[in-house]
């Protein structure tokens, strides 16, 4: 990046009312047929619009074409059953009704490519694009197939890594894999977690990122943040190997967090998307707030390494706060780039 401090979102942002009901997950569309195709580009339109008014540098499509960052990609791909439903519970967390892996898992058609190509349309700004991670999206479903997590993760790595070779091919120039589950399953990321992550991204010219975070700011993760204790220490388990990694990027959760900062250290040599935002509170931080943060982290990362963004999706909140939110990640980076620059 040109640019000192490249501000960006972790991925989502609210919808508008009108294409689905606001501050819920897996809202269902409000529209459908060729008004729903519509709907969702004029969505991603008004999404690039207000990153552009906020000064965000990496533009992404606030995934405004799809209904959860997980199970939208899932959808498109077969040998998954989205009738045969079970429940399971999701990170250890939550118990959620999921569809059944039922026979080999294989992605017919580009999911996001068109959608990509859309957003590449609307702007010059740098574009960025977000994919769930191979452990992330094993843990969304319901396994009767390959009745191995490892085996799942390995599949899901290649149909991943088809679709980012095409979203590198419609100019996405950063391809950012999805990994909370990283946060929680710390042995199966460092025994086969990571490689299956460096299998989706293999081959890729264009720059890769991994955000892992604490999750969106809905009640079942804000229970569970409330009994990690003063220090959350969990990034220490991976950020070695995620270090060795040939990921470029790592984007973790950071503001108002129980993170020791000083775990950012653990990563030297990669870029550090740093989340000067939370996201779990309606309360619009201060651009001095973020700019706070980013000096702080700036103790452990290098200036041209830090790019300031939020630390998880913002797709739960209202567009009210978000936009605000939005505003003061691109105020507070600007305040610490005048710094840096004096
Ligand atoms: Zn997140």
């Amino acid at each position: 990046m040109k640019i000192l401090l490249p501000t960006s979102t972790a991925g989502s942002l609210p919808k508008p009312s009108w294409l689905a009901q606001p501050e819920i997950l897996w809202s269902p569309w409000k529209l459908e047929g060729e008004e729903l195709v519509g709907g969702k580009q004029d969505a991603l339109r008004l999404a690039v619009e207000d990153q552009r008014q906020a000064g965000i540098t990496i533009v992404g499509d606030g995934e405004q074409t799809r209904q959860h960052f997980v199970t939208t990609f899932v959808e498109h791909l077969s040998g998954v059953d989205f009738e045969k439903r079970e429940t399971v519970r999701i990170r250890n967390r939550y118990d959620a009704s999921v569809p059944t892996v039922v026979g080999a898992v294989s992605r017919p058609n580009p999911v996001f490519v068109e959608d990509a190509k859309f957003l590449r349309a609307q702007t010059d700004q740098p574009i960025k694009w977000t994919l769930p991670g191979p452990m992330t999206m094993i843990d969304t479903l319901y396994d009767a197939h390959y009745k191995s997590r490892e085996k799942l993760a390995w599949e899901f790595a290649k149909i991943l890594n088809q679709e980012a070779r095409e979203l590198e091919a419609a100019g996405v120039d950063i391809i950012q894999f999805d990994e909370p589950a990283f946060n929680v399953f710390f042995d199966e990321a460092n025994d086969w977690g990571i490689a299956t992550l460096e299998k989706a991204a293999e081959g890729l010219k264009c720059e890769t990122a991994v955000h892992i975070c604490y999750g969106y700011g809905i009640k079942a993760n804000t229970d569970w943040k409330k009994t990690l204790g003063s220090e959350w220490r969990q990034y220490e388990e991976t950020f070695p190997n995620l270090q060795k990694s040939r990921i470029d990027i790592i984007s973790l959760e950071c503001h108002h967090s129980h993170v020791p900062m000083d775990l950012i250290a653990l990563i030297r040599g990669k870029k550090v998307m740093i989340g000067a935002i939370d996201v779990a509170t309606d309360t619009v931080e201060t651009p001095e707030e973020v700019a706070d943060t980013l000096r702080k982290a700036l103790q452990f990362v290098d200036a041209d390494k830090l790019y300031p963004s939020t630390n998880c999706g913002m797709a739960p909140l209202s567009r009210r706060v978000a936009r605000g939110k939005l505003d003061a990640l691109g105020a507070g980076a600007e305040i610490v780039r005048q710094e840096l620059a004096a």
